[in-house]
């Protein structure tokens, strides 16, 4: 970790903390948050956590989820005092001020030190202390070696260890990424010693489908995928009328395009969704197709080499066209 002893030294004393991760927060996102949350509270510091957009149903079962303040423009005031006033800002799980929507201007502004947690590739210089490290699988295995670093293993309670673990577990596709790491097995190991019911955990967030998402799934793969087996390229298009119609929420995409990479032969898939005014897409790809340089260079996103996102600027149509025009670029 870089700075790790005078990291020490600065949470000697109570201090005023903000945690804040990328928009739109999975598991490995809002688990890093709310883990390291409670680790920070427990000794003896006022922590915040900030979440630049909402997140999904499925992880309102995390402990602390009550306490986590939603970006939105009537609580603009509230968070930018917040913000301007902390001491030590977390940024966990992302590597650049974009991610964080509305809260990157207000977190650049500030003159608190940075933590940064995070296991994406290139992140900007702004941390002052930070465990960085892309070969890790999940942001909430690094908030795991953190604790370990901050001599805080005996300080790890079942709320801490419950989102961490659902960090591991989601950001490994359930152990099955090639991120798993043997390593990775052990801190789960330490988890479950700590107590965490896996099969519970994975209960939790998995097994939570609404009959909507559910129809909309069986529509999509029906009426919305697009299959070029010659170039053994897999997409899905989804439209913001298809959003209405199946009342999707925030989750209800996710995993979609998992399935559209499982198909024989396909080694690279992507999803491009409007969504809440923006045109979103994920890509994710098999082998040495790294799909975050795709996504930086032609969709303003990033990502690992095999899972990836950006957000286009031109509309839906014109974004499918500009999709299709650069398939070739996988070969
Ligand atoms: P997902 O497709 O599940 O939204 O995201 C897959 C991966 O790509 C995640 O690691 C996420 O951090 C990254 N990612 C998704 N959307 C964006 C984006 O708009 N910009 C960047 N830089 N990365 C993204
Ligand atoms: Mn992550």
């Amino acid at each position: 970790m870089k700075e790790l002893n005078a990291f020490k030294a600065f949470l000697n004393s109570p201090r005023k903390i903000v945690i804040t991760t990328h928009a739109n927060p999975d598991a490995d996102a809002l688990g890093s948050s709310l883990g390291l949350y409670h680790f920070l509270k427990g000794r003896g510091h006022s922590v915040e956590v900030i979440t630049p957009t909402d997140y999904p149903q499925f992880l309102h079962w995390m402990e602390g989820n009550e306490q986590v303040i939603i970006y939105d423009n009537s609580k603009a005031d509230r968070i930018g005092t917040l913000i301007k006033n902390a001491d030590l800002i977390c940024c966990l799980d992302f590597n650049g001020m974009k991610r964080i929507k509305s809260l990157g201007p207000l977190v650049d502004a500030s003159e608190a030190k940075k933590l940064l947690v995070d296991h994406h590739l290139n992140p900007e210089e702004f941390a002052d202390f930070s465990l960085w490290d892309n070969q890790a699988a999940a942001t909430a295995e690094l908030v795991y070696d953190l604790i370990l670093l901050l001599d805080g293993k005996d300080e790890i309670t079942l709320g801490i260890a419950e989102a961490l673990y659902a960090g591991i577990m989601t950001d490994t596709g359930s152990f099955k990424h090639n991120s798993t790491s043997a390593k990775i097995h052990r801190t789960v190991a330490e988890l479950m010693d700590i107590g965490v019911d896996i099969n519970k955990v994975s209960r939790l967030i998995y097994d939570t489908n609404s009959l909507n998402r559910l129809r909309f799934i069986g529509y999509a793969l029906m009426e919305k995928l697009t299959v070029d087996a010659e170039k053994r390229v897999a997409y899905f298009v989804i439209n913001a009328e298809e959003h209405e119609r199946f009342h999707l929420k925030s989750g209800d995409t996710e995993g979609l395009v998992n399935y559209a990479l499982s198909i024989q032969g396909i080694f690279v898939a992507a999803i491009i969704m409007e969504r809440g005014g923006e045109v979103k897409m994920s890509f994710r790809s098999v082998g040495n197709h790294a799909v975050n340089d795709f996504a930086s260079e032609y969709f303003n996103g990033g990502g690992h080499k095999n899972a990836a996102g950006g957000i286009s600027d031109v509309p839906l149509d014109e974004t499918v066209e500009k999709f299709k025009s650069l398939i070739p670029k996988f070969q």
